[in-house]
This record gives structure tokens, sequence and C-alpha cells, in this order.
């Protein structure tokens, strides 16, 4: 028998709802509240993911992908863009399908010896998705849709924030609106009752502290270390703003370096959002918003600044508290990991909460604390990958970013390529314990053109094979749908096929 019977999420972002929504799972017997401030907006941002968040939608809260897909009306992302590396090469691309390891019949060697001369466009089928700007959809010779498994969404924030809302309420979760000021709690410590300004309070077993950057639970009543990132990460706020879609849809999120920090492109179905993030170090909001508006002449006047800090809670889980989303950690935007780490730890709270019953021994509440701590600083050591070795721009932002930053964990991992090259022997000999793992610090390794004193040697013949199997992605690429075609079959009254079964198409 579960020991809890009534389950209280403080706050009603994304992090709230996902929780509220997984939590019910738990305890489907017991009673989810989602409690909101009437006072306090969500953050509204957030509106990019990675391939956890379908697969969390979908698998573990069951949510139709079909149903999904006409009310939260997503864009496909297939990877990310990045306008980042040395001059020689205009972009490069971070697919979200793992491939890099792979020998094609084509080819003599694995993929990663021929993206650091050549372009990275083509290389498996996501990039080539991404290149020729397809969806991750194909349409079958009997009519039937399948899908490419490696894809994220990006979602309307507004759009996604009422999708779940509906939803939770439909599966019986309670939203309260009420201003959290205080808390009641028992000898041991455990909170007993949230307390709410004006009166009234509210009763629970367990508590989800999904109160944003605030932290209203596990920052001012537990008072739990915080550890700051700001040493290696410098850019600290984002000036935002979108316009009206100008262009078809591209499916991935472009990341531009800028002067002083870089700027993202997210598109949506409608329109497509742009935000700027910088350091406050660096530059002024004035000087971020003339840069942002010159480059984007048709931005919207409707701008608005969010500053944020980088960094992560020495532990997320005290006593019956477990912080979820920006109140236990955010690194920063690019990667767009935030949603990530909220759906894994909502993952692992709920199976924490039904294998224990409710009655979480402290060394599993340890181990998680561990885990977590282990995934936020993994996030900042990729993260910083992205800054150490971007020569886009010399400015002394980016010259700082290049000189001081470090790779904390991942700086042997760096050394051994940087001596040994994109051999696949590295992640034998010296992968760090990493979410992205070693295709993904190799994608950007390769991408940013890191300094290697082992590069490959290719031979003539070895270029030639690599046209063939390149022409060859790129031709099986174009048989996917465009994300239009996509939305308009989706959209239509009988869609073909069974959609959020994602397969692994080679
Ligand atoms: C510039 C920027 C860009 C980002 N881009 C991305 C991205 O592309 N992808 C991504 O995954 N993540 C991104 N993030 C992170 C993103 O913000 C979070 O992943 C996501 O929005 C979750 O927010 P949240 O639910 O934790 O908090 P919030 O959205 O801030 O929600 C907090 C909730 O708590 C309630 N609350 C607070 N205090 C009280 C109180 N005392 N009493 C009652 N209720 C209270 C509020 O009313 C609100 O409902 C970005 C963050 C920033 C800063």
């Amino acid at each position: 028998m579960q020991r809890y019977k009534h389950i209280v999420v403080l706050g009603a972002g994304s992090a709230g709802f996902l929780a509220g929504l997984a939590f019910q799972q738990v305890i489907p017997d017991g009673k989810v509240t989602i409690l909101r401030s009437p006072k306090i907006p969500v953050i509204g941002v957030g509106e990019s993911t990675t391939p956890a968040m379908p697969l969390f939608l979908h698998k573990s809260l069951k949510i139709d992908a079909l149903e999904f897909a006409r009310r939260v009306d997503p864009v496909w992302k297939m990877g990310n863009r990045f306008y980042f590396g040395d001059s020689g090469r205009k972009y490069f691309d971070y697919s979200f399908q793992p491939a890099m390891e792979h020998v094609a019949p084509e080819l003599r060697k694995n993929i990663m010896y021929y993206l650091l001369e050549g372009d990275m466009h083509n290389f498996c089928l996501g990039s080539g998705t991404m290149e020729q700007h397809r969806s991750p959809f194909f349409k079958g010779p009997d009519g039937k849709l399948t899908e490419l498994n490696a894809f994220g969404y990006h979602i309307d924030n507004q759009k996604f924030l009422a999708y779940v809302e509906q939803l939770a309420l439909e599966r019986g979760i309670e939203i309260k609106e009420a201003d959290v000021c205080d808390v009641r709690q028992a000898p041991n410590g455990d909170i007993t009752h949230l307390i709410f300004e004006g009166g009234g309070e509210i009763e629970a077993d367990f508590y989800a502290d999904c109160s944003g950057f605030r932290g209203q639970l596990i920052k001012k009543v537990y008072d739990v270390p915080y550890v700051s990132y700001s040493d290696n990460l410098y850019c600290d706020r984002a000036v935002i703003g979108s316009w009206d879609r100008d262009h078809p849809i591209e499916p991935f999120t472009t990341s531009i370096s800028m002067k002083h920090g870089w700027c993202w492109n997210i598109e949506l179905q409608d329109r497509i959002t742009r935000g700027y993030v910088y350091s406050s170090a660096f530059c002024s909001e004035d000087d971020a918003i003339a840069e942002l508006k010159a480059m984007t002449p048709q931005i919207g006047d409707d701008l608005r600044a969010i500053g944020f800090p980088s960094g992560r809670l020495e532990r997320h889980w005290v006593n019956n508290v477990v912080a979820i989303g920006n109140s236990s950690g955010f690194v920063e935007p690019i990667e767009a990991t935030a949603l990530m780490v909220v759906t894994d730890q909502i993952n692992y709270a709920s199976k924490i909460l039904l294998d224990s019953y409710g009655d979480v021994p402290d060394m599993m509440r340890e181990k998680e604390c561990e885990r977590v701590r282990v995934i936020w600083d993994d996030i900042r050591d990729f993260i910083v990958a992205h800054y150490k070795f971007n020569k886009h721009f010399d400015t002394p932002f980016w010259k700082q970013c290049r000189n001081d930053c470090s790779l904390g964990n991942a700086t042997e991992f760096y050394e051994y390529y940087k001596m040994a090259g994109p051999s696949t022997l590295g992640k034998r000999y010296i992968c760090p314990d990493s979410v992205f793992g070693f295709e993904g610090y190799m994608n950007v390794f390769l991408g940013l053109k890191a300094e290697t004193d082992h590069p490959p040697r290719m031979m003539e013949q070895d270029w030639r094979d690599w046209e063939l199997y390149t022409a060859r992605m790129k031709k099986n690429a174009l048989q996917a749908l465009t994300t239009e075609q996509a939305i308009e079959i989706l959209s239509g009254d009988n869609p073909p096929g069974v959609i959020g079964e994602g397969k692994d198409l080679a």
C-alpha cells in the first residue's frame, strides 16, 4: 500500500504540470493538487526540447501523440544547428540520431573521421532531414506513416501549458490558486502543511517544489546550499522576442554566435522566437537589444528580458520535498536541457515513490541526489565545450570563454581527443559519465573544430566514398515529409498509420 494519499505540487509551470501528471499515476487512488500563485507568472520559456520530451509525454504519461500534435501544434525538431566553430565552416549540425560511431557500408572508417574536414551535413538520416528541411515522418508505399525516432519538439509554452492543464483536470488533479508564504513542519523536518497568504493551508504527505527559480520550499525552508556555475559560464540574461513566420518551417533549433553570447531561433508553427543569451558583465541590456534588432529587423517590439542563475542545488530532495525544474537547477538554454532534466527527475522520483511505497529509505534519497548532481555538472561541462571552442568572434567575452572556462570532468576526455583524434576507442578508455555520451561530445568537438594533434589523414578514395554515402543519406532524407506536409496530414480526418511509435530507421 502506498503511504502517500495526497501529493501537493507547488507550481504550475511545465515542471509542475508534468510532475503532477506523473505523480497521479503513482497514487491512482490518492489525490494530487497543483498549487499556483495568482501573482507569480510562469517563466514562459522552455520551448525547445530534446528527444526525452516526446518519450516522456507519450510513454511515461501515455499522452496520445496524434492528439498532442493536433492540440499543441508542435514542430518536430531533428537536432540543433550551430553557427559556431571556426570561420572555415558556416555551421554544423547536432543530429539527435546517434550515428557518429557507425561505419557505413560505403566507408572505410567511422563517420567522425570524415566530419573534421568536410561539411557536417547529411552524415546520417537525421542530419539529412535537417539539411533537407524534413520532418521525422516517412510515407511508406502503403501510404502509412512511419517516423524516425530521433526527434524532440518545439512547443509554444502557452499552448503547451493550456493543454497539460486541461489534461490534469481530466485526470482528476485539483488545481488551486494560492500564494504559499509559510509552512508547518513535523519534528523530523518533514513539511506537514503549506500556509497561504491571507489565510488557509493545505496538508499533504509529499511535496514537489516546482516553484521556479525562487525555490519556495527547497531554498526558503531547507536553505539547501547552491552551487553556482558562474565561474565557468558567464551568460546570465536573455532578451527574447518573436515574429510571424516568414519562411518554411525549419526542423531544428538554430544557435547563432553573437558578440557577447549567442541567440536561439525556435521554430513554432506560426512564428519564430529568438532570444539573445548574453553576459551582463560584458554587455548592457540596451546593447543586447540593439545587436538583436540589427540582426532581426522584423522582430516585434514586445521584447522581454529575463535574468537567470546558472547552477544547481547541492541536493534536490530533502525530507518529503523534491525540487523539480528551475527550483532545482538550471545551466543555460543552449542544447535545451532543462526540460530533459525535468522529465528525468520526474521519472526517477516516480519510480522511487512507487518502489518504496512512499517510505523512501535515506540511502535511496541520497543516491538520487548524487545522481542528479552528476547530471547537472555533466550538462555544465558539455555546455562549457560550446563556449570554449567557439572561434566565431574575438570579443572580450569570447576571449574569456576560450581562455578561462574549464571543461571540468570532461577535461581528460578532451585531452584524449586532442592526442588521439576521433577514434571510437576513446569511448572504451575514457568516456565521461555523460547523458550526451561519447557521440554528443564528439559531435561538439568536431563541429567546433576543437584542436586535435591527430587529425584524420584521409585519402582521395575516402572522399569519393563519403560523397556516395552522403548522397545516399540525402536521397533517403528527401523521402521524408516536410513539416508543413506532416502538419497537413496529421490534422486531416484519417491520418494514416500510428504516430508515437518511432523506428530506428537507418
Ligand atoms: C532564457 C531561458 C530560456 C530557456 N529555454 C529553454 C528551452 O529552450 N528548453 C528547455 O527545456 N528549458 C528552457 N529553459 C528553462 C525553462 O524555464 C524551464 O525548463 C521550464 O520553463 C520550467 O519552469 P518551472 O516550471 O520550473 O518554473 P516556472 O515556469 O517559473 O513556474 C513556477 C510556478 O511556481 C508558482 N509559484 C512560485 N512561487 C509560488 C508561491 N510562493 N506560491 C504559489 N505558487 C508559486 C508560480 O505561480 C508558477 O506557477 C529556459 C530558461 C531560461 C531562463
